[in-house]
């Protein structure tokens, strides 16, 4: 627990995300137009947020666009966007959201002349048991409509894509169901607003246009199973890794104290314990940053995921919230460092530190920033997600209400100075009567344990 420096960090993120990915995009655009540097950096930085956000929703139309504005405003500024450059070459070729291959696709007719009415927007989306109805203004035709069918044969899932060429849809937007892994329709390009099924196994889908209203029904064949994440992508074991394991607090430093007494450093050591087993019994090397209940400074925590090389570095902590909130506020959570824009992030992050100052000395106030490389900040981040899926993944199916808190990120002292990616684990909120209840149950804290591990293979396999 990062005490008040995360109470007011969460404040922060919830600022920042309220500026939705379609306003930041179109501010990005329009930072392009200008020729100032300032500017294009502006835009560079609004892409690679973008980006961010595209691995989190898993939302490839987004990044494909963000990629895009990272290589066009990157070249601008010189700076090397290879790496982005190759992966948007990548995903161009295989991208079901561009251009899907014709060998994939079965097209119901071209649509390519059709005249679009900038007036002809859509009203509303609602369900009439399964079957999704969509609501334009004005009368709809068969030629309005694109429908095509995308399986991806490796990661088994199958998309079923709607174009229709109408405008004036502001924002995207997901459309719950119980049965189907993703609804989302958005507008595609200003002529076309798309709408993607998105699902692990085959559904029958049906269309049919009743003069303003387009109706899509969908019949999956099998009740709604969870996707089991092992299953998503092939796990290649690269057992020459490094992990160094980092349980947060320790000695004199108990870290939070919550229901029942139950101490922060104790439960985060137990979630580490089970995680080195699992790790070790498939090949991997691990190191823990402490092996006893015995304190140990941040600074020399990274100091020794460096000194011992290690791939990858994860500071394990639980979370705590004052009074009268701690029967509502729970969950788990991943962050990693980033090198928080604005002034008061950093400030926040002074703040946090002063708790020792023999770090601040090494560091310096604002010098953190100069340990952080891009490369490490998109690593770390990549690997956050990974972890979160793994952990929200192993413990839904076995508990009921695991709250998703989120991936983030913020300018954490323990993960500064690591020359690897890293990234701080939110175990779960001990404040919290039930949510501290598991956490000091070990078949709770090795299911977690066994889901930070699949994570941690789902990134060494992708990575
Ligand atoms: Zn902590």
């Amino acid at each position: 627990m990062f005490k008040l420096f995360l109470l007011s960090f969460l404040f922060l993120i919830s600022l920042e995300a309220s500026t939705k990915s379609s306003e930041l995009l179109k501010r990005a655009q329009s930072y392009m137009k200008s020729n100032s540097t300032s500017d294009t950096f502006r835009a560079y930085d609004d892409y690679k947020t973008l980006y961010l956000r595209s691995m989190v929703d898993n939302d490839s139309s987004l990044k494909f666009e963000a990629l895009k504005g990272i290589v066009k405003s990157g070249e601008r500024l010189s700076i090397d966007v290879s790496k982005y450059s190759q992966e948007l070459k990548t995903l161009s070729q295989k991208s079901s959201y561009n251009k899907p291959e014709p060998k994939e696709m079965k097209k119901s007719k071209h649509i390519e002349d059709v005249h679009v009415d900038p007036l002809h927007r859509l009203k509303s989306v609602e369900w009439r048991e399964d079957t999704l109805l969509l609501e334009f203004n004005k009368e709809l035709t068969s030629s309005q409509i694109e429908h095509f069918t995308l399986h991806d044969t490796i990661k088994g899932r199958y998309r079923y894509v709607f174009d229709i060429k109408t405008a004036m849809l502001t924002d995207s937007q997901n459309i719950k169901s119980n049965d189907i892994d993703r609804i989302k329709i958005a507008q595609f390009d200003p002529q076309t607003l798309r709408l993607v099924i998105d699902h692990n196994a085959k559904i029958e889908v049906a269309h049919s246009i009743d003069s303003k209203t387009l109706e899509v029904k969908l019949k999956t064949k099998t009740s709604k199973v969870v996707p089991a994440l092992e299953s998503v992508v092939p796990i290649k074991r690269d057992r020459g890794k490094v992990i160094v394991i980092d349980p947060g607090h320790g000695g004199k430093d108990p870290g939070a104290v919550g229901y029942r007494k139950y101490r922060e450093k104790i439960v985060v050591f137990d979630v580490a314990k089970e995680l080195e087993k699992i790790l070790e019994s498939r090949g991997y090397k691990v190191y823990m940053t402490r092996t006893a209940d015995k304190f140990v400074k941040l600074s020399d925590r990274t100091k020794f995921a460096n000194k011992k090389g290690a791939n990858i570095f994860v500071s394990i902590h639980a979370n705590a919230i004052d009074g009268k909130h701690a029967n509502k506020v729970h969950g788990v959570e991943c962050y990693f460092l980033s090198p928080s824009r604005s002034e008061r992030a950093k400030s926040v992050a002074a703040q946090e530190n002063s708790a020792d100052l023999s770090d601040m000395n090494i560091y310096g106030k604002d010098s953190y920033l100069n340990f952080l490389n891009h490369h490490n900040t998109v690593a770390s981040n990549k690997l956050a997600i990974d972890l979160q899926r793994g952990m929200l993944g192993a413990l839904a199916k076995r508990y009921s209400g695991v709250k998703d808190g989120g991936v983030r990120e913020g300018p954490f002292w323990v993960l500064v100075g690591a020359q690897m990616p890293s990234v701080l684990v939110e175990v779960g909120f001990i404040t919290h009567p039930t949510e501290a209840r598991r956490l000091v149950d070990k078949n709770y804290l090795k299911t977690m344990a066994l889901g930070l591990a699949d994570g941690i293979e789902r990134y060494f396999a992708n990575n």
